[in-house]
């Protein structure tokens, strides 16, 4: 029990004149005084639902199935020791920790039969990047993923998200986005705006969340939520599917938002009713086909989801380009990109696949369909830093490790866990196997940690030092 939630007492007469007939307001202070379940999502980028969970039964972990997300899970663990966070799984990117509420708008963007999961996709509001890493691997990293994130300070962990989970194909932009309506309309095959909000839904992790909870603020984020979904609208191509969510409960951030856009362009959209997303939705779904997802309806945080479809073009009097800079790449010749990238496949079984860019002294690799893009936005980071080049050669990145690692067939090095944590804590290890010479890939269950090279019978620990970890790793 959390009896230290704050519920204050005009938020709760809020809530009062809004909650369904149906439901009721104990059972709505209960839950939101109860701990979240744990969750997690399986990053399938990397790893197979059922091999996940055959690993990880082995471990005594018990997965119960969250029934709106294939790759969900409800999580408890015989043994806590170890955080979550710092297990070798975690870590090496097999999943990623979600709250199950918090899968639900990415699974209603794809059981839309209209998204092209190799188009090119819009994450709006993306950091920490919990959807963008859910979105690109449902992508399985094929088209263009853009993931924008207002706040400088949160893009460091959204791209750090990125890393972890192998994604290849997204590209970070750092803008308010209500840029996008105005720079790139009808661009986006799909949409996400998973807004920023009151977060009235997330008490059960955050005590304090309701600290500053008061109508005016709602009034005052619902008129940006209002314009960010506008500026989405403009920017998605006729066709295409949107949604929006937040993790707030008010209507007005909500319906009265979808409201605001159906009031102002009328039958060039429509809203799909996401009543049989899941077995057992309808319990959520509102007269309008929204899922208003209460804590106390599936024991989890609160949500809002609505996903609407864009029939036709409408005009766009935001239009105008936005300022671009340099352009700070340039594609790699053919010459150069054609033996790198045989060379990469010969010493490990795996080729980069993407267009190979270069900038200084690095080589990039985009996404294919990056061209689409070019000179229409500025980007912070496209697709992945592949190696950074020296007198004699290149040198392959831990980006590189990540992403393809897992695939690769040689030039591999796997450690025991002893070593693993070792190598984590990064030192160098002395695995038990013949020397061999040059980079290598290094390895624990068959997941990339990262690079290493070849020192006699040693290998160079090759991680960066901002992922480097002094404790309460996993077991060794
Ligand atoms: N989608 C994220 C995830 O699943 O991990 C969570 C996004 S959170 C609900 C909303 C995000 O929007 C925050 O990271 C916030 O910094 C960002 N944000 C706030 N105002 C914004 C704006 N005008 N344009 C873009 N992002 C904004």
């Amino acid at each position: 029990m959390h009896d230290n939630t704050y519920l204050p007492d005009h938020f709760l007469r809020h809530i009062a004149a809004i909650m369904p007939d149906h439901l009721s307001m104990d059972e709505f202070v209960a839950s939101c005084r109860r701990p979240l379940r744990r969750s997690i999502r399986v990053n399938t980028l990397k790893i197979g639902v059922p091999e996940f969970v055959l690993q990880m039964q082995q471990l005594g972990w018990l997965l119960d199935p969250v029934p709106w997300c294939e790759t969900g899970f409800w999580l408890s663990r015989e043994d806590e020791s170890v955080p979550l966070g710092n297990t070798a799984e975690h870590l090496s990117g097999l999943f990623y920790i979600q709250e199950a509420s918090s899968m639900l708008p990415v699974t209603a963007l794809f059981a839309s039969d209209k998204v092209k999961r190799d188009g090119i996709l819009l994450d709006a509001a993306a950091a920490p990047g919990s959807k963008t890493t859910q979105i690109a691997a449902l992508m399985n990293n094929q088209g263009m993923l853009v993931a924008n994130e207002y706040s400088s300070s949160r893009l460091k962990v959204l791209s750090a998200n990125i890393q972890r989970c192998g994604v290849t194909n997204v590209g970070m932009t750092h803008f308010d986005a209500k840029v996008f309506g105005q720079w790139l309309p009808e661009t986006f095959d799909a949409i996400l705006l998973d807004a920023p909000c009151s977060g009235e839904g997330t008490v059960r992790k955050d005590d304090d969340a309701l600290r500053n909870w008061s109508l005016a603020s709602i009034d005052e984020i619902a008129a940006v939520q209002a314009g960010l979904l506008e500026s989405a609208f403009h920017a998605l191509k006729p066709g295409g599917v949107l949604v929006y969510s937040t993790c707030t409960l008010s209507t007005l951030e909500n319906q009265a938002i979808c409201q605001s856009l159906l009031d102002k362009f009328g039958d060039a959209l429509s809203f799909d009713s996401l009543a049989d997303l899941f077995p057992g939705a309808d319990k959520a779904c509102t007269a309008e086909g929204y899922l208003h997802v209460w804590p106390q309806i599936f024991d989890s945080e609160g949500f809002f989801v609505a996903r609407l479809r864009k029939h036709h073009s409408v005009p766009n009097p935001l239009f105008k380009p936005g300022k671009l800079g340099k352009f700070p790449y340039l594609p790699l010749p053919a010459k150069e990109s054609e033996p790198m990238v045989r060379e990469i496949g010969a010493n490990f079984g795996v080729a980069p696949r993407g267009v190979l860019y270069g900038r200084n002294d690095e080589i990039w690799l985009f996404p294919e369909v990056f061209g689409e893009l070019q000179g229409k936005l500025r980007f912070d980071r496209i697709g992945i830093k592949l190696a950074e080049t020296f007198k004699k050669g290149y040198r392959l990145t831990h980006e590189w490790a990540l992403a393809y690692g897992g695939a690769a067939t040689h030039g591999v090095v796997e450690l025991d866990s002893n070593n693993a944590r070792e190598y984590m804590m990064g030192r160098d290890v002395w695995p038990e196997l013949a020397a061999g010479s040059g980079e290598v890939i290094v390895r624990y269950q068959g997941q990339p940690l990262g690079m290493g090279k070849w020192v006699g019978s040693r290998v160079k620990n090759a991680l960066p030092r901002e992922l480097v970890r002094d404790n309460n790793l996993f077991n060794g």
